[in-house]
C-alpha cells in the first residue's frame, strides 16, 4: 500500500528544508525526498586532504534578513570577510571601504572624479533606504541604475561590472537593478561570511530539525495523489512542495518557466604559506578572466590544514577547458597576489554551470508559490537567485501549505489560483 504523509518535500536544499522544517514544526507528518546522497542542493562542501572546498565559491552575507528567522545564528560560527574590497587596475592593488569608497581611488588611477562621487552616493542612498520603497520601483538593469545614479560607462567598467560580474555571474549586468539594491545594501549592512566548518552548516543545521529526510530519492513524478520515488513507488500525500531547481520543477509541473542559468567554475589552491594575511575579496579590473579571488583559510582557519593556505577563484563560464583555464587562472592569480603560484597545489575544480537562475531586468521579485490545489513550488527561482531567495521562498510555501490544510480542516479552503500568475 502506498505511503501516506501530510507534506511530501521534494528537494532537501536551503528551499526545501526551511519549508519543510516550518511545517514540521506545525506538527505535521514530513517526508522531505532528496535524489542526492546528501543535502544542500547548490550549499555542499567537500573535504579534501584535510582542506574544505564548498562546492563553487560562496558566501552568506549576515545581512539577510532571513537568516536570524531560519538559524540558529551563533551555532553557524560565521568567520568574516575583511569589509570592502581589493580592486587590481593599473598594476596595483586599491583598497576600497564598504560601498567602495576610496579616499586614494582618485589620485591613484582607479576611477573618474565623477564617477568616485556617483558610487559614494549610491552607497549613502543604499545605506538610508527603505526596501518596502525599493520593492514597489519599476526595475530595470542594473547597468541602467548606475547611469542613472551619476556613473559613467567606463566608470562601470573599472570597477562595478568587474564586482559585480562576479556577484551576478554575467557581466552584462542586466540583472534586475532591484536586486543589485537589495544587495548592496546586505554587503553594507554586514559585509560577507563563512561558517567555520564550510557552507554545508546551512543545510545540515536545518535538516537536524527534521526526523525523516530521505537521501538518494529520485521523485520521478508528480501525481493527482502525491508523487512517485524511483525503486520505491508512490506516496500518497496532502500537499506536494516542489522544491527542486526551476528546470526539475518545470519537468515535474509542466508550465512552470524556465528561467536561464548563469555558471560559474571555481578552482580551490593551496598556496602552502597565505599569499595575503586576509580575507579581502580581490576583484581583476584590467584583466577579463578571474572574477573573484581571496584568502578563504585567512577568514575561516578551519577551511585549510595548519601551515596550509586555501585560495578560492573564480571565473564566468567558458568553454575552455579546465586544464587550459586552470593554467591561465594560475599565470594570472600570481600578478594579482604578486606572488610565485607555480607550486602550488590544485584541490579542486568545481564547473557549474546551473549555478544562479538568471534574474534578467524586468525581473518580478516574488511569484506565486501555490501550482493547485494541493502542489506547491518553492526555490530561489520564486524569489531571488540567493540564499536570502531559497529561505523566504520556503516560508512563503510553508504559510501557505498551512493555510490552505488548516483551511481544509476547516472546510472553508478557497483554491483560487491566479492561472497566469503563479508561472
Ligand atoms: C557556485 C555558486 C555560488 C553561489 N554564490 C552565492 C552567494 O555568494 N550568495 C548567495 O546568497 N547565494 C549564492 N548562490 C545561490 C544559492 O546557493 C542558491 O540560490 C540556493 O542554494 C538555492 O537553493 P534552492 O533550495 O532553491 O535550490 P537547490 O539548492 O538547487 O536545491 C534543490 C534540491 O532538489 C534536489 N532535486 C532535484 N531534482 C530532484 C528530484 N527529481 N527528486 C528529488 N530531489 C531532487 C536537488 O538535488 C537539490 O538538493 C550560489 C550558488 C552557486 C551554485
Amino acid at each position: 500500500m502506498a505511503e501516506t504523509v501530510d507534506v511530501a518535500v521534494v528537494g532537501a536544499g536551503l528551499a526545501g528544508l526551511v519549508a519543510a522544517r516550518r511545517l514540521h514544526d506545525a506538527g505535521l507528518h514530513v517526508v522531505v525526498y532528496e535524489a542526492a546522497d546528501d543535502v544542500g542542493g547548490r550549499v555542499r562542501t567537500d573535504e579534501v586532504d584535510g582542506f574544505l572546498l564548498d562546492r563553487g565559491f560562496q558566501v552568506l552575507c549576515p545581512g539577510y534578513p532571513a537568516l536570524a528567522a531560519e538559524f540558529d545564528v551563533p551555532a553557524l560560527h560565521l568567520r568574516p570577510f575583511t569589509r570592502g574590497l581589493g580592486v587590481f587596475r593599473g598594476e596595483k592593488l586599491h583598497r576600497l571601504k564598504p560601498g567602495l569608497t576610496a579616499p586614494g581611488a582618485v589620485p591613484g588611477g582607479l576611477l573618474p572624479l565623477g564617477d568616485a562621487i556617483a558610487v559614494a552616493g549610491l552607497a549613502v542612498r543604499d545605506a538610508l533606504g527603505s526596501d518596502r520603497q525599493l520593492k514597489r520601483r519599476a526595475d530595470r538593469t542594473t547597468l541602467e541604475e548606475l547611469i542613472e545614479a551619476g556613473m559613467t560607462p567606463a566608470g562601470v567598467d573599472r570597477l562595478l561590472r568587474p564586482f559585480l560580474s562576479g556577484v551576478f555571474l554575467e557581466d552584462r549586468l542586466d540583472t534586475s537593478g532591484r536586486f543589485f539594491h537589495l544587495m548592496w545594501r546586505t554587503f553594507l549592512r554586514g559585509g560577507a561570511a563563512v561558517p567555520a566548518q564550510g557552507m554545508r552548516a546551512l543545510p545540515r543545521q536545518l535538516a537536524a530539525g527534521l526526523p525523516d529526510v530521505r537521501v538518494g530519492a529520485l521523485v520521478t513524478r508528480i501525481t493527482s495523489e502525491g508523487l512517485v520515488v524511483a525503486g520505491v513507488g508512490a506516496v500518497r500525500a496532502a500537499a506536494v512542495v516542489v522544491a527542486t531547481d526551476a528546470d526539475t520543477a518545470a519537468d515535474l509541473l509542466p508550465g512552470l518557466r524556465r528561467p536561464g542559468w548563469h555558471g560559474v567554475t571555481t578552482f580551490y589552491h593551496d598556496a602552502g604559506p597565505a599569499p595575503l594575511d586576509e580575507a579581502l575579496l580581490l576583484v581583476d579590473a584590467e584583466d577579463r578572466l578571474v572574477r573573484n579571488t581571496v584568502v578563504l583559510s585567512a577568514a575561516a582557519a578551519g577551511y585549510a590544514p595548519a601551515g596550509h593556505s586555501l585560495v578560492a577563484t573564480s571565473v564566468l563560464d567558458t568553454d575552455t577547458s579546465l586544464p587550459e583555464l586552470e593554467r591561465l587562472v594560475r599565470d594570472r592569480l600570481s600578478v594579482l597576489y604578486d606572488t610565485v603560484t607555480g607550486s602550488w597545489r590544485l584541490l579542486g575544480a568545481y564547473r557549474i554551470p546551473r549555478a544562479l537562475p538568471a534574474m534578467t531586468a524586468p525581473h518580478p521579485l516574488r511569484r506565486l508559490v501555490r501550482f493547485d490545489q494541493r502542489r506547491y513550488v518553492c526555490g530561489d527561482h520564486r524569489d531571488t537567485s540567493s540564499i536570502q531567495g531559497a529561505l523566504v521562498s520556503g516560508r512563503r510555501t510553508a504559510q501557505l501549505v498551512l493555510r490552505d490544510l488548516r483551511g481544509q480542516l476547516a472546510g472553508t479552503a478557497s483554491h483560487e489560483v491566479n492561472a497566469r500568475g503563479w508561472r
